[in-house]
């Protein structure tokens, strides 16, 4: 069944981002056109350091601030289609929260790398996050399950301090690939999130089958966290012939991935992530699908 997007409104956003940032977010682009920016999207030319912290009022350096890297420029319709995406994968949830097996929720932009007050990486609104939130808001204990080729390090810095929701990735190793600064094997959680963050750092070029043997460790992790509702950040960016070439995944090793996420007989809500190559996209969402819903015995 295909179904459209409803309108949240403002709550789930702000159950997971904070107030200044969405703020920003929606502001910004009016702001850097009354101040007269000859580029028609925002950049940022500045961004604080490990070693500084202030949020100052100048424009520029709010955008610095709120942006992670350059891999995020902010046009006259960012606002709109980051919250329609949000609203897309809170729908999936929300049908699966209401007792469907499973859906499936084509979002763009992705999410998982925006944090819950900074913009990254094509991401703008954590949508995955947002949707786990409103499982958790529904008194579930969900799981998240990262299979893009790039760390979520959006969704693990969103968790990472919180006991009452497990997420783990899978994706290239960070000490040579974006996002670089997260996404080591170390980092397991802290305080109340101690123990609930799980990353499985792979090498350039992974295959089908080493993959699987990580997303084994990764699955074990999720039967152990007894999770009630399971979110999965879809990214088909590990094909063997995307043109980030990180991985070697193949359009058959999409339908095994989902196979075995399918057969934890979860109530699951996929989402979109990311996934470059435009002409075997399509192809590699439906073995994807085909092969999770085979995990389900369908
Ligand atoms: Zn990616």
């Amino acid at each position: 069944m295909l179904d459209a997007p409803r309108d949240f409104g403002p709550a789930p956003r702000a159950a997971v981002h904070s107030a200044d940032y969405l703020r920003f977010l929606e502001t910004v682009h009016g702001r850097w056109v009354d101040a007269g920016m000859t580029s028609e999207h925002v950049f940022g030319n500045v961004h604080p350091g490990r070693h500084m912290s202030g949020l100052p009022g100048n424009l520029l350096g709010q955008v610095g601030y709120y942006t992670a890297d350059l891999a995020c420029p902010i046009g006259p319709g960012t606002w709109t289609a980051v919250c329609a995406a949000a609203n897309v994968a809170l729908t999936a949830a929300s049908h699966v929260l209401e007792g469907a097996p499973q859906a499936y929720a084509v979002c763009r932009p992705p999410g998982h790398h925006a944090f819950d007050d900074a913009a990254g990486g094509f991401c703008f609104l954590n949508n995955v996050a947002i949707a786990a939130q409103s499982a958790v808001a529904q008194g579930r204990r969900p799981a998240i399950v990262d299979m893009d080729l790039h760390a979520g390090n959006g969704t693990q810095g969103i968790f990472y301090r919180r006991g009452d929701v497990l997420t783990v990735s899978l994706h290239r190793d960070p000490d040579d690939y974006y996002p670089y600064f997260a996404g080591y094997a170390e980092e397991r959680g802290e305080g109340d999130g101690a123990g609930t963050h799980l990353n499985l750092p792979l090498p350039e070029g992974t295959g089908d089958n080493a993959y699987l043997a990580a997303l084994d460790d990764a699955l074990q992790a999720v039967r152990a966290w007894a999770p009630d509702i399971l979110f999965v950040s879809v990214g088909l960016d590990g094909y063997e012939h995307d043109p980030l070439e990180g991985f070697k995944l193949t359009t058959v090793g999409f339908a095994r991935i989902a196979q075995a996420l399918g057969e934890l007989g979860l109530p699951t809500v996929l989402v979109q992530e990311g996934g470059y190559n435009v002409p075997d996209i399509g192809a590699n969402i439906v073995s994807f699908l085909d092969g999770f819903m085979a995990g389900r015995g369908a």
